[in-house]
C-alpha cells in the first residue's frame, strides 16, 4: 500500500463513518473494499439501523444468474451480513424467494405472501425501494417483448412497472447494463432485440427504459459477472446516502453510468496485472499455461477499465490473468462483441497503438499506463 493510501486509511480510522463526506467515503470504498468498510465500521453502520429499513426488489431478466451467484459468493461480509448491517429487506429476489405462488386454472393457489406476482404489485404500490436488475430485456419479437414472459406478463412490462416507483435503479452485470451475452451479434439478434436497462451495447438511445418512455438515471455495475464488492458497496453507498440519487450521479459515474471508483476512466486492469513484469520485459506467452504476459493469447486488459488487478476476486485470492486466463474486458460497454475474438491478439491496435513487440521491448513503466488509455480511446474511435 502506498504512503498516500496508508495516510488515507489512518485518516479514515479516526473518522465518524456516518459523517464522512461522500468524496472520502468513495475513496475509502475504492481502497479498503467491502470487508473493511462493512467490517471496520460495523458499529457505525449498526447505528445506521436507526434509519428506515431499505427494500430491494431484485429482478431477473434474460441471464445465467451468474451475478446473483457472484454476490452470494461474497466472503467477508457475506450477503446476509451485508444485508443485516445495512438494514436491507431483500423484499423480492426470484431465485432466493423461498416459495412462489402459482396460478392454477386461472385461480390463485397461494396468498400474496407466497405469490410472487401479487407480492411484486404490493411492493410497487408501497414504493421507496431500490430496484436491482440482473439480466437483459428482450424487446422482440417486433417490439412485443414476448421472448421473455413470466406469469403471462412480459419482462419488459415488469421492468416498466418496477422502474416507475423505484428511488434508485441499479443494473447488475453486462446483460442488464448493455445486453451482454444475450445481445451478442448473431443471426437472430435483430429479432430477439435484447436490451440493457439504459443501453443497448454502447448505445444509450436504445436502452429499455427509453423504449418504455421512462426517464430515470441508472447505475451500471457491469462485469460478467459483476464483482460482489462492486454490487454491495454501490448499493450500500446508496442506502447510506453516500451516493444521493440523482444529484450525485454525474460526479460519481463515468460516461457509461459506471461508478468511477470501481471502473476508473484513467486506469485499466493491465496496470496492476500480476503478470505485468513479464509484459514490461517483453516475455509474451504464446501458449496457455505459462507464467508470462497473456497479450498474444488475446488479453484485453489494456482496454478494461476496472480495479480487478487491485481488488482481485474470490476473497482477493486471484483474478483472471493471475489464474492464467486472458482478461476479456467483460466490464466494457458492448461486451462481448467489443472483445471478440476473445482469445486472439489484437494486432491491429496493440497496447500503445503500435506494434506490441516494439512496445514490449522498451522499458514502458508509466508510459504504458498512458499508452493503455490511448489504446482504449483508439478502440472507441
Ligand atoms: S497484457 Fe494482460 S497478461 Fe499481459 S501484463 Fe497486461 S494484463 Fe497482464
Ligand atoms: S480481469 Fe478482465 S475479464 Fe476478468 S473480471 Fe476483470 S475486467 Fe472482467
Amino acid at each position: 500500500m502506498s504512503t498516500g493510501m496508508k495516510n488515507l486509511v489512518r485518516t479514515l480510522d479516526s473518522v465518524d463513518f456516518l459523517k464522512m463526506d461522500r468524496r472520502t467515503f468513495m475513496k475509502a470504498v475504492g481502497i479498503l473494499g467491502a470487508s473493511t468498510i462493512l467490517g471496520t465500521y460495523k458499529s457505525e453502520i449498526v447505528s445506521a439501523l436507526e434509519f428506515a429499513e431499505t427494500k430491494i426488489i431484485w429482478l431477473h431478466g434474460s441471464e445465467c444468474t451468474g451475478c446473483s451467484e457472484s454476490v452470494l459468493n461474497a466472503g467477508n461480509p457475506d450477503i446476509v451480513q451485508a444485508l443485516q448491517k445495512l438494514n436491507v429487506n431483500l423484499a423480492f429476489h426470484e431465485t432466493l424467494c423461498a416459495q412462489q405462488g402459482i396460478w392454477n386454472d386461472g385461480k390463485l393457489v397461494n396468498t400474496s405472501e407466497l405469490n410472487s406476482e401479487i407480492l411484486l404489485e404490493e411492493l410497487y404500490k408501497e414504493g421507496k425501494y431500490i430496484l436491482v436488475v440482473e439480466g437483459s430485456i428482450p424487446n422482440g419479437p417486433d417490439g412485443s417483448g414476448r421472448y421473455l414472459v413470466i406469469g403471462n406478463k412480459t419482462f419488459k412490462e415488469t421492468l416498466g412497472e418496477a422502474a416507475k416507483n423505484a428511488v434508485a435503479i441499479v443494473a447488475v452485470g453486462a446483460c442488464a447494463c448493455w445486453g451482454g451475452i444475450t445481445n451478442a451479434a448473431s443471426d437472430v439478434a435483430k429479432d430477439t432485440d435484447y436490451r440493457g436497462v439504459a443501453y443497448s451495447k454502447a448505445d444509450v438511445t436504445k436502452g429499455m427504459l427509453k423504449e418504455l418512455g421512462i426517464d430515470k438515471p441508472v447505475i451500471n455495475i457491469p462485469g460478467c459477472p459483476a464483482h460482489p464488492d462492486w454490487i454491495l458497496l454501490t448499493v450500500g453507498a446508496v442506502i447510506l446516502g453516500k451516493i444521493k440519487v440523482p444529484d450525485d450521479l454525474p460526479a460519481v459515474l463515468d460516461e457509461y453510468g459506471r461508478p468511477k471508483v470501481f471502473f476508473p476512466p484513467d486506469h485499466t486492469v493491465h496496470e496492476n496485472c500480476p503478470r505485468r513484469g513479464y509484459y514490461d520485459r517483453g516475455e509474451l506467452d504464446t501458449e496457455v499455461g505459462g507464467p508470462g504476459c497473456l497479450w498474444k493469447l488475446g488479453c484485453k486488459a489494456p482496454y478494461a477499465h476496472a480495479d480487478c488487478g487491485i481488488r482481485r476476486w474470490n476473497g482477493s485470492v486471484s483474478m483472471c490473468t493471475q489464474a492464467g486466463g486472458p482478461c476479456i474486458a467483460c466490464v466494457e460497454p458492448g461486451f462481448p462483441d467489443t472483445s471478440m475474438p476473445l482469445y486472439v491478439e489484437r494486432e491491429d491496435v496493440g497496447i500503445a497503438g503500435t506494434n506490441i513487440d516494439t512496445v514490449a521491448k522498451v522499458a514502458v513503466g508509466a508510459a504504458a499506463v498512458v499508452a493503455g488509455v490511448h489504446a482504449v480511446r483508439r478502440m472507441k474511435e
